[in-house]
């Protein structure tokens, strides 16, 4: 099927790995030209070489903290016009809540929630006056069904998917739309290290957890990025101009509910 998007411009923050990836690699495929960031010059530059070997017409990169107010302006300008936003960052770290102060809690909000709606506003009427655009805000499934010891991250993602549900609904008529993606587990550094908290706190070691927690999901496995990148670049897709304003769960089945 093609997307229909050869020639789009996308920005993916924090793609140097795991789902971020998956998805510049994904919109790369379909010919998208693509800039990918990261704060590992290393690990950046070489899924930039991926990208460039899966098709994209034109890769382009901006190493820096997407959080930041600096970065951000540095990531648009090399980014140019854009068609296609997905708004991505590292996760917070695990706990107890009794342990968070105001300042473990800016810095989720400022990661997971500021940043997007940051980018969101830069770029959204460009989008709306070309008549094309697609965002998609990676959040988790923890905006459904919220994980304990992840409580950072569930408030700031329930917040960013509430602020976005409103824009979205403004900015269709002009061909632009917003949907969330909404990972369960999935295959990438950052399960991992959730994985090893988890063992830790229970004193078992990481491949007896890693190994159970994969028998609990329907699927009896994990995600990989790509599938995580192939929902993406369909929801970028022309295909796609009627999808919005959804919080899409892809999770092999995880989120027990009916609907
Ligand atoms: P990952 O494998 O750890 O990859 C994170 C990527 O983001 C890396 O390329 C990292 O590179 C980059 N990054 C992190 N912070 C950044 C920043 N401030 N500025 C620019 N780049 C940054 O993580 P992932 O599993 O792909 O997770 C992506 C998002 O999905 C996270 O918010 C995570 O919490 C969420 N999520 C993941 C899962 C899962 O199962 N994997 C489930 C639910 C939600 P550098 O470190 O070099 O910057």
């Amino acid at each position: 099927m093609d997307l229909g998007i050869a020639g789009k411009r996308a920005l993916v923050c924090a793609s140097s790995k795991g789902l971020g990836k998956g998805c510049a690699l994904a919109l790369a495929r379909e010919g998208v030209h693509v800039t990918m960031n990261g704060r590992t010059a290393e690990t950046l530059e070489a899924a930039a070489e991926e990208a460039r070997a899966a098709g994209a017409s034109e890769v382009r990169t901006v190493c820096c903290d997407i959080t930041s107010e600096e970065g951000r302006a540095e990531a648009l300008e090399v980014a140019g016009d854009l068609d296609i936003l997905v708004n991505n960052a590292g996760g917070p770290p695990p706990g107890d809540f009794r342990d968070w102060g105001h300042e473990e809690w800016l810095s989720a909000l400022n990661a997971n929630m500021l940043t997007p709606i940051d980018l969101i506003k830069a770029t959204i009427d460009g989008m709306g006056e070309r008549g094309y655009g697609r965002i998609i805000n990676i959040t988790s499934s923890s905006v459904k069904s919220p994980i304990p010891t992840l409580g950072l991250s569930n408030g700031a993602r329930a917040g960013l998917t509430g602020f976005v549900a409103g824009v979205a609904r403004q900015m269709a008529a002009k061909g632009v739309t917003i949907n969330g993606i909404l990972p369960g587990p999935f295959d990438t550094d950052r399960l991992r290290s959730g994985i090893r908290y988890a063992a830790e706190q229970s004193g078992v070691n990481f491949e007896e957890e890693f190994e159970k927690r994969k028998k609990t999901n329907p699927a009896g496995r994990y995600g990989s990025p790509e599938e995580f990148g192939a929902l993406c670049a369909f929801l970028c897709s022309a295909h796609a101009g009627y999808i919005n304003g959804q919080n899409i769960v892809i999770d092999g089945g995880g989120y027990p509910g009916t609907l």
